[in-house]
């Protein structure tokens, strides 16, 4: 006997309709099928609530196509295991959305929220070090992993820097050494590895169980050759020396010398991105216990994304300490940081970032 599926049906609309963008199942077509990323599950045809989608074969390949009347009701692409239409395909669990900034008085970037979170952590020996990418001293801008045990040494190394640094063997030198608690500061790519370490049976903090590890994860569209970037200011007639600050936004590179900040679209450097930086689809660190960035928050403000109970309890605490200022936002202050998201996601597979 044939059950009757319209109850879930409806409640599936429901929620569609509340939390996502509804999409036809032309742009299930464009962004799975014809692009390959179809893994031939059928969940799109089992879904579709007028069975309008069938599964062909084609040279023994499993496609689904349109053969009834479309309704734009969405289900099938949200289904589908490679699309990235729901919150957590795009930016991964998050507890609650922060707006932040430092408190302190010295020179930063975006808010100074991170620096001032683990400021925070040092000063109540909730961590032993915190490991941070800093500037080189024999390479203006070169990244060198580092890891800091006092508040001093943190502010000294503020500043963005767009090139691979390697927080993670950094980090796992300091537990070597016998430090227990660390907090480490990555793009996403970072805290992946550090997350994989903790979930494989051999990785390294399924082994050292007295290790622990706070995540802090920065937004991050890609990162630079610093060679590459070295050339580009050149080009410019900019010695990368002189060079102040360092900051993306509104799809802009901005540089700053002294007072004056010169910018260009982000997409005349792509020529300059790491090439790990093509095969990452994770704008915001999902694995992190704080994710944080300049998108979604008024100039001089951080937005953070907390994570982990953990996460919430620090951005709590650091707050009523008076270390950073900032307040809880409601969820529509995701959409920027899904819509960046969403931009990097297409990006990886190729498609225009328009909907
Ligand atoms: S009716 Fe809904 S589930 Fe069916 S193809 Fe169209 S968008 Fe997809
Ligand atoms: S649900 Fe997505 S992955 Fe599965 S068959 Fe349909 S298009 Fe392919
Ligand atoms: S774009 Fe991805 S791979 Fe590149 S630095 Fe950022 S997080 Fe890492």
């Amino acid at each position: 006997m044939d059950r009757d599926y319209n109850v879930t049906i409806e409640e599936i609309q429901r929620v569609l309709k509340e939390k996502t963008k509804r999409f036809a199942f032309k742009k299930l077509e464009r962004e799975v099928v014809k692009t390959g990323a179809c893994v031939e599950c059928g969940a799109c045809a089992a879904s579709c609530p007028v069975n309008a989608i069938t599964g062909e074969r084609i040279n023994d390949k499993y496609v689904p196509k349109l053969t009834g009347d479309c309704t734009s009701c969405g289900i099938c692409y949200a289904m589908c295991p490679r699309s990235f239409v729901l919150e957590e395909h795009l930016l991964g669990n998050v507890k609650s959305i922060w707006k932040i900034r430092t408190t302190a008085n010295y020179k930063h970037q975006d808010g100074g929220a991170v620096t001032s979170i683990l400021g925070y952590m040092l000063d109540t020996k909730m961590i032993e070090g915190a490991v941070i990418a800093c500037k080189s001293t024999e390479k203006p801008w070169m990244p060198i992993a580092k890891t800091v045990t006092n508040k001093e040494d943190l502010y000294a190394c503020g500043g963005t820097i767009y090139s691979h640094a390697q927080v993670v063997d950094e980090m796992i030198q300091g537990f070597k050494k016998n430090l227990t608690s660390l907090a480490i500061v990555g793009t996403a790519c970072n805290i992946d590895a550090v997350h994989r370490m903790e979930e494989h049976p051999a990785g390294f903090f399924s082994i050292d169980k007295k290790a622990s590890i706070f995540k802090v994860s920065l937004f991050c569209m890609e990162s630079f050759n610093y060679q590459d970037i070295v050339a580009f200011l050149d080009k410019v007639g900019i010695d990368i020396k002189n060079v102040a600050r360092f900051a993306i936004a509104g799809g802009q590179f901005k540089v700053s010398v002294g007072d004056d900040e010169q910018s260009w679209p982000v997409g005349e450097l792509d020529y300059a991105a790491a090439s790990s930086c093509a095969f990452c689809q994770d704008l915001s660190g999902k694995h992190a216990d704080l994710s944080c960035g300049n998108i979604g928050s008024d100039e001089g403000w951080t937005t953070v994304l907390a994570r982990t109970d953990r996460g919430v309890k620090i951005i709590k605490d650091a707050i009523k300490n008076g270390a950073i200022e900032g307040e809880q936002l409601e969820s529509d202050a995701m959409l920027s940081v899904m819509n960046s998201a969403r931009f990097k996601m297409n990006k990886y597979y190729g498609l225009s970032s328009k909907h």
